[in-house]
């Protein structure tokens, strides 16, 4: 996150929206919260999440932050990401803009973001074919990534 004002914005963004269905920012959940504001593209696992709360909030356990997650996702405060290894991963949800898709190499595991969205033409075509509204759209790109293929050919 750029700067200490935008981090307090949405701080404050997430407070209102947890307020208004008589949720609190509890200091556990600011503290989880400020995880995913200061590491940002990064793609979390539960105990990764619990792994840096910890290092803040030495007494927080696992089940805490693991009820957070959980309640983050019901409020679309963070996204839930299955990369297809087994664990579920999490990154800040960005309502304000498009949320970028993920290339993820089936070699080294690797996740790499990748912020244009050429689907949107797309979406249009399918929406006037099918008669059907799209709001959204969940996508992942499988393949090997450039390191990968520079392997692959050496070997
Ligand atoms: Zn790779
Ligand atoms: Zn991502
Ligand atoms: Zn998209």
């Amino acid at each position: 996150m750029e700067n200490a004002e935008e981090k307090n914005r949405r701080i404050k963004l997430v407070e209102q929206k947890l307020n208004d269905k008589d949720y609190k920012l509890t200091p556990q959940r600011r503290a989880t919260l400020l995880v995913f504001l200061e590491n940002q593209s990064k793609h979390l696992s539960t105990e990764d999440v619990y792994k840096l709360v910890k290092s803040k909030y030495p007494d927080i356990g696992l089940a805490t932050v693991y009820r957070t997650l959980q309640l983050f996702d019901d409020f679309d405060i963070i996204k839930k990401l299955n990369f297809g290894d087994g664990c579920y991963r999490y990154e800040l949800s960005d309502r304000e803009k498009h949320q970028h898709h993920h290339l993820i190499c089936l070699k080294c595991g690797r996740v790499y973001e990748f912020e244009d969205d050429l689907l949107e033409e797309l979406e249009q075509k399918i929406e006037r074919s099918n008669d059907f509204k799209i709001i959204d759209h969940v996508v992942k790109f499988l393949g090997y990534c450039n390191k990968c293929q520079k392997e692959q050919k050496q070997g």
